[in-house]
């Protein structure tokens, strides 16, 4: 009995799941269909694809994953404002026609065209003019404008060398095309996912510049609300991190998840599937969900 429950333990979060992912959907570069390709051809072994604020892309990719073979969970990114930062709430495993949580996506999403042309106009305050039509270029869904698509327009108009370079100089709080924006209440994102059937996740939390304070307040909040899991292995980590939030998951005792948080082959730095393991103690947050797990 000891041993069987112990193996089940440490092989269990050996699975190649990679639950976060960005398709042309939101800000990622390629289509439903290439995302589920690459990820076959990695090893990915479980995929969601999570946009964000959206699930329009849902269909297109549990068909695709399907097709070649692949398990799939629905997937969503969620926008919150927690203590005046904005949190990223990942939903996995929910029926993706949920009329709350469609409802309460298209609300989070709606006042990006706003802050798009807000933005552009920071940046034309510093001689950059034009940034709302050129970020455009980049789109294919305008309700989904994002920080990224300028990012993309501003480096291929030579601005900037690389992306990062452009949130740096341009659109990170304090910077001439950052605009203050709120998005969903942390409890209602939760409740859309939750109610939809599916697990809420908090996702990266080592990109937030909060306080230990605040991120015990955000943990705390979280679980209150019924939010089940936080990622443990992103793309967006340092190995310190993933050991950090290994512990914060036991203590809080959360379900553990990873992704890489793909949303570009010239941008990202983590392909699909390529992560390292989850820890061994920890619950993997597709074995609490399994149910949910869409199956070729
Ligand atoms: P938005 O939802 O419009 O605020 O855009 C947020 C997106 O910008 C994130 O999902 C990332 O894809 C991207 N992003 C945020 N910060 C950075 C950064 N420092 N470098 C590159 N991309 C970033
Ligand atoms: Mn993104
Ligand atoms: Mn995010
Ligand atoms: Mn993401």
């Amino acid at each position: 009995m000891r041993i069987a429950s112990y193996n089940l333990r440490v092989n269990s979060p050996v699975l190649n799941a990679d639950l976060h992912c960005h398709s042309i959907v939101s800000d990622g570069t390629l289509a439903p269909e290439a995302l589920a390709a690459r990820a076959k051809a990695n090893g990915v072994e479980l995929w969601a694809l999570t946009d964000h604020d959206e699930v329009g892309g849902q269909q297109r990719a549990r068909d695709a994953a399907l097709a070649l073979g692949l398990p799939y969970l629905t997937g969503t990114e969620i926008s919150v404002s927690f203590a005046g930062t904005t949190v990223h709430i990942i939903g996995l495993g929910f029926d993706a026609d949920d009329t709350a949580l469609c409802a309460g996506l298209a609300a989070t999403r709606g006042g990006r065209e706003q802050r798009a042309r807000d933005m552009a106009a920071g940046l034309a305050k510093v001689g950059i003019a034009g940034a709302y039509e050129g970020a455009l270029q980049y789109v294919s869904n305008p309700e989904l404008i994002s920080r990224t698509h300028f990012a993309r327009h501003l480096v291929e108009s030579g601005v900037c060398a690389d992306t990062y370079a452009v949130f740096k100089r341009f659109l990170t709080e304090g910077k001439p095309g950052y605009v203050p924006h709120r998005w969903a209440r942390l409890g209602d994102a939760v409740r859309w996912i939750s109610e939809a059937g599916g697990a809420a996740v908090i996702a990266h939390p080592g990109r937030y510049k909060f306080t230990a304070t605040e991120e015990y307040a955000l943990f705390s909040e979280f679980i209150a609300h019924g939010g089940r899991g936080v990622e443990v292995v992103t793309g967006s980590h340092t190995s310190a991190e993933y050991l950090k939030y290994a512990d914060m998951a036991r203590e809080f005792d959360l379900l553990a998840s990873r992704g890489s948080d793909f949303h570009s082959p010239n941008e990202s730095r983590v392909d699909l599937g390529a992560l390292p393991w989850l820890p061994g103690t920890l619950s993997p947050v597709w074995e609490a969900i399994e149910a949910r797990v869409q199956r070729p």
